[in-house]
């Protein structure tokens, strides 16, 4: 059983909607050394009750590190991505692994672990999906095996044909997920 000891990384770098806590933010209620000041009391937000990272439920994540010391934390929950061609409109949906990266260290997600993680995801049509807070500052990491050009990619929303959008709610997902395909991205 893998336990979160002194880390407290996804109070930091997730978002708490019911706390008005930002993604980035740290939470007012996390004490130093010590956690959650909420924790099993009333007043707790459901969403960090039920809260798991896929490093403490070990989710194929025997090789990667505990959070605080990775300085990224992998989401639970899924998300997508748009592929959007701008010429006839075309759109598809691509399943997201979410990837919460602390900006103090804004190259963590180049970890090997977590490269050799993803490449495993990308066996389910699954890319990764950088977040450091908003959802202009994310990158797509796509992995050889679903590029054409069989390299590793990063691409931010600002230089390709990639819509990385805010957070979906899981009726989103569900209606947005069809067939996983390789994909044609433009770096
Ligand atoms: S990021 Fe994972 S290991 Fe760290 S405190 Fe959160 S749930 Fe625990
Ligand atoms: S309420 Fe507790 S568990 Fe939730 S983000 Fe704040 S410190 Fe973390």
């Amino acid at each position: 059983m893998r336990q979160c000891g002194d880390c407290q990384l996804c109070c930091k770098l997730l978002p708490v909607p019911p706390l008005r806590k930002k993604a980035g933010e740290r939470c007012r209620h996390q004490k130093f050394g010590k956690g959650c000041a909420l924790y099993h009391r009333a007043g707790m937000p459901p969403e960090c009750a039920i809260w798991n990272c896929r490093w403490l439920v070990n989710d194929d994540a025997a090789d990667l590190s505990r959070p605080d010391r990775s300085h990224y934390v992998i989401d639970l929950m899924p998300d997508y991505i748009t592929l959007q061609n701008d010429g006839d409109g075309y759109q598809q949906h691509i399943q997201v692994v979410q990837i919460w990266c602390d900006p103090k260290h804004p190259d963590a997600h180049r970890d090997p672990h977590l490269r050799a993680y993803l490449s495993r995801r990308s066996d389910e049509g699954i890319v990764g999906l950088v977040r450091y807070g908003t959802a202009l500052e994310a990158i797509t990491i796509i992995p050889p095996q679903m590029a054409p050009d069989d390299q590793w990619h990063e691409l931010n929303s600002n230089a390709c044909n990639v819509k990385q959008e805010q957070q979906h709610s899981l009726t989103d997902l569900m209606e947005a997920m069809g067939a996983p395909a390789r994909m044609a991205v433009t770096p």
